[in-house]
């Protein structure tokens, strides 16, 4: 796909949904960044039942650290490798109160130096909450990529690298939003919806799908 091709990939999903939003509940980058450290393997439906009743009791890195491993474990049972979050959760917490003043750092470094937190995680939190020109490159963004010629790459780096480089600059903030909304909803795993795409005429994947048939 040529760049301009990939420029106006993205300028039909932006005209489509003009604002577009991380689907995870927030009220700050430190509810932001557990939100996402808790989002790996996990829908954000359940993530966001779990926060609903964890950040209410802890919503600063003091409140968590208080609550302790079991604590948060009793709130996120029902997400995928809950055991393992619980104690990053707690783990990330006392080194944000340690090394950062208890503030969340807007610095890919400092934040993938936490326990629990890798280059997605980082990104997200540098767009969402620090409006950086970043790109989460999750399952959705991987399949698309690949699938559509948006961005082809063995990995989820080399995809977001490829990205970085062919959205246009003026999208790039907003890109990862519609990009991820669009593989979770119309460009799925299993079969995309490529009769409802809006950006079906710039997509190069060879077996389109059409409609079902109407009963
Ligand atoms: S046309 Fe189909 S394969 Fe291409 S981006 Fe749209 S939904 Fe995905």
């Amino acid at each position: 796909m040529s760049a301009k091709q990939a420029g106006e990939f993205i300028r039909a999903l932006a005209a489509a949904n003009p604002a577009p939003e991380t689907e995870l509940e927030y009220s700050s980058p430190y509810t932001l960044l557990v939100a996402v450290a808790l989002s790996a393997q996990a829908t954000d439906v359940s993530v966001n039942k779990a926060t609903r009743t964890l950040f209410p009791i802890a919503s600063t890195p003091e409140a968590m650290v208080a609550l302790g491993v079991e604590g948060v474990a009793e709130h996120i049972r029902r997400i995928g490798l809950w055991q393992s979050k619980a104690k990053n959760v707690v783990a990330l917490s006392q080194m944000l109160i340690e090394k950062f003043g208890g503030e969340v750092p807007a610095d890919r470094a400092a934040l993938e130096s936490l326990p629990g937190v890798g280059r997605k995680t980082a990104n997200v939190v540098l767009n969402v909450a620090f409006g950086e020109e970043a790109m989460a490159v999750d399952t959705h963004i991987f399949r698309l990529g690949n699938r559509t010629g948006l961005a082809p790459g063995d990995t989820p780096r080399a995809v977001e690298d490829q990205l970085m480089k062919r959205v246009p600059p003026d999208l790039l903030r907003d890109a990862h939003h519609w990009l991820i909304l669009h593989g979770r909803y119309v460009c799925k795993a299993r079969a995309p919806e490529c009769w409802r795409c809006v950006a079906r005429a710039f997509c190069n994947y060879g077996q389109k799908v059409n409609a079902p048939p109407a009963r």
